[in-house]
């Protein structure tokens, strides 16, 4: 987990830290000091690049012959210590900046590493490894370690207020008195929820952002002896056996989706235009305007994947908390989200019948939001660490089975929303019909966690019910309730 906060300014206290000679050891070259925040900012994310890429250096490819050569040429083997020495413009960097760049550099490389097996096995393209950063195209960032409150301290001013702080030394080499000195930069906050505890502090300073990097802390909880079968949907994100229906925010996403077709159409009117093809567009000098509309609908997307994503956080925990065991249905989610198969028309040659494909389109923009698989992710992660049983039950008729008699058929679905047995008459919501059928095939293929937890099951109707849940994640209950305050 971690915490994002707004950086509002950046200020200096005690000495002017030392940002490197004018033209890098010359004779005659001049000590720069700065206290201006923007220029210390750069050069901290400078100086935490310049290491960043040693460590890059250091990593292999295999060339055209097979053999594995480092990907930038030389490799660079200075310790920070030693980059310290030659390269002056580092020399007053704290240590725990200079060195976050070691393991970062390695989670970046191995993610990469592994995501592209991932992708290949998938028969996708793995996309290419990644690179240096480059001062032009990567974002200023640096991260600096609080190492058990040895820098990068936070403290609370405000209600909602709070300060970061770097302290540092100018080496003795590098001041008027030849004595080290000591600077500290604060890195002023805007919070709007206590700060967690935290192992790094990760700053980005395009975005004027900040990010507490707390280490994942597992939900703590006591037994409940409660099983749930989920159904995941479109209509309905999240159905519990318990009656309980978590819906995504469906207006908001809607306008997000509108706001953005409207700048796409404008940005295609404006290649249209232009007389030029999409590529050439896009290749040669875009417009003012055209460029405004991609921020434009990169930022509503931004802001509709985090509105999913916070309520997926919610109720992967609220899950986790409150039962023992959650049963999931195996979905075929890549079947599900692919085009329909075309269907030639038999009396023309050459030409296709409706086949859904329109309709489908709509639908795979709302599952590739709702993002499936995701939810499934994030319960089996806190699951795994709060020692909750995740199992997958086989899908087939869990929407079609009557769960009071068990009849089996197609007309059982009376709509979208209601299911009603033709064989016994059962009536209920549809997706809690379908989530107590796939409760019942989980408890039946894990009696060992399952046994005693029927009883505990709850009736939809009484009590638990689907606005009481929303309310009682949406409210108090944040997705860390083991959160303890830094500060
Ligand atoms: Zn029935």
């Amino acid at each position: 987990m971690s915490q994002r906060v707004r950086v509002t300014r950046v200020s200096v206290k005690g000495a002017s830290p030392f940002i490197g000679l004018s033209d890098n050891g010359d004779s005659g070259s001049e000590r720069l000091y700065s206290r201006d925040p923007d220029e210390l900012m750069r050069w901290l994310c400078g100086a935490w690049r310049t290491r960043f890429n040693m460590h890059r250096s250091r990593r292999n490819r295999y060339d055209k012959d097979g053999n594995l050569v480092p990907i930038g040429g030389e490799p660079d083997l200075r310790t920070p210590k030693q980059s310290r020495l030659t390269q002056s413009w580092t020399a007053a960097v704290p240590t725990a900046v200079l060195e976050s760049p070691d393991r970062l550099e390695r989670q970046d490389w191995f993610a990469a590493v592994k995501r592209r097996e991932t992708l290949k096995q998938q028969g996708k393209d793995p996309g290419r490894m990644p690179r240096f950063r480059s001062r032009k195209h990567s974002p200023d960032i640096f991260a600096c370690w609080y190492n058990n409150g040895r820098n990068a301290r936070f403290q609370r001013v405000g209600r909602r207020s709070g300060i970061v702080f770097i302290t540092g030394q100018n080496p003795g080499q590098y001041t008027a008195s030849g004595k080290r000195e000591s600077f500290v930069i604060r890195i002023h906050v805007r919070l709007s929820e206590p700060v967690c505890a935290y192992t790094s502090v990760r700053v980005n300073w395009d975005r004027r952002e900040l990010v507490f990097v707390n280490d994942p802390q597992a939900i703590t909880r006591q037994p409940t002896h409660k099983a749930v079968g989920i159904d995941r949907g479109v209509a309905v994100a999240v159905a519990t056996s318990d009656g309980a229906m978590l819906r995504l925010p469906k207006n908001d996403l809607k306008r997000a989706d509108r706001l953005v077709r409207m700048h796409q159409r404008a940005q295609a009117r404006a290649i249209k235009a232009s007389g030029k093809t999409t590529k050439d567009y896009y290749r040669g000098q875009m417009s003012k305007r055209f460029r405004a509309h991609a921020r434009a609908i990169s930022r509503l997307s931004a802001k509709a994947s985090r509105t999913v994503a916070d309520r997926q956080q919610k109720w992967s925990t609220g899950l986790v908390r409150d039962y023992d065991a959650i049963f999931i249905e195996d979905l075929n989610i890549a079947g599900m989200t692919s085009k329909t198969r075309p269907v030639p028309n038999p009396l023309r040659p050459g030409q296709y019948l409706p086949n859904g494909q329109a309709r489908k389109r709509g639908l795979n923009r709302v599952m590739r939001q709702a993002s499936l698989s995701r939810l499934e992710t994030l319960i089996r992660y806190k699951a795994d660490r709060a020692g909750v049983l995740v199992a997958q039950v086989p899908a087939p008729y869990t929407s079609q089975r009557c769960n009071a008699c068990g009849h089996i058929a197609k007309d059982n679905r009376e709509s979208q929303a209601v299911f009603s047995c033709i064989n016994c008459g059962h009536t209920a919501n549809a997706d809690t019909n379908a989530a107590r059928n796939i409760l019942d095939a989980g408890a039946s293929a894990h009696p060992e966690i399952t046994h005693g937890t029927q009883q505990g099951r709850t009736c939809p109707g009484d009590g638990g019910t689907s606005d009481d849940w929303n309310r009682a994640i949406g409210e108090g209950r944040s997705p860390d309730e083991t959160r303890t305050s830094a500060a």
